[in-house]
């Protein structure tokens, strides 16, 4: 219940925003520069994200410089055609203040590739919890990647479990949490990255359990998106 009614609230703060802002510029082709995480330099000097498909930031090493270097191979030295989905603003706390958030186009082999889903479905990146309007499908790429166990889903037994959360719950235990051994197997997500989920990545904090709150006092855990 109280996840459903996030998700409206989420809905009617973050719609017209998304709508707003959501842009194809298909025509346009940058050259990537260089490549640090998932933020993106185009040859035009301007950084860009990549929505809904996350690479560990630098103090985030769990299959960082794997997922790095796999992104790197990818477009690295290309030519690359992007779509803005989320458009920064000045004073947004997004996850990478003040970049945008695109979709990555690749042409090859006369193919128009998407490669942030490509990420997802070999199992090549994270999914993130941004609000925009193909998340769930991006989610669902993540999902069918886990059970095929691709990329980073063969060989989730050597990282460590940062988060773990139950489905269709926007909030995070910690792993040492008392509840998360009552989870089944089928309702559990892991996380291996930090903050995972920033929906839409504006100001709206994660729940806790009154456990796992106890817990980020003991480690003076800060949420991004509450720290002013
Ligand atoms: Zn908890």
């Amino acid at each position: 219940m109280n996840s459903k009614i996030l998700f409206l609230t989420c809905c009617i703060l973050f719609l017209p925003f998304s709508q707003g802002c959501s842009k194809r510029n298909d025509n346009i082709s940058y050259y990537v520069q260089s490549v640090i995480g998932d933020v993106i330099q185009l040859s035009n000097g301007k950084y860009v994200g990549l929505i809904g498909s996350r690479i560990p930031k630098k103090n985030e090493p769990n299959f960082r410089p794997y997922l790095e270097e796999n992104l790197k191979g990818r477009i690295l030295n290309k030519s690359v055609k992007l779509q803005t989905v989320l458009k920064s603003k000045p004073g947004d706390k997004l996850w990478y203040p003040q970049i945008d958030l695109v979709a990555l186009y690749l042409e090859e082999n006369g193919k128009r590739i998407n490669i942030n889903k490509e990420l997802l479905e070999k199992g090549m990146a994270f999914f993130s919890w941004e609000l925009f309007p193909e998340a769930k499908l991006y989610q669902k790429l993540q999902e069918e990647a886990q059970a095929k166990k691709v990329g980073v889903w063969s060989e989730r037994d050597k990282f460590e479990v940062l988060y773990v959360t139950r489905k269709n719950w926007k909030g995070l235990h910690f792993p040492e949490c008392p509840l998360v051994e009552n989870l089944k197997e089928k309702d559990r997500i892991d996380y291996y990255i930090e903050w995972p989920i920033m929906i839409g990545g504006r100001g709206l904090s994660i729940y806790r359990c009154k456990f796992c709150a106890k817990i980020a006092e003991k480690k003076s855990v800060t949420h991004p998106s509450s720290s002013k």
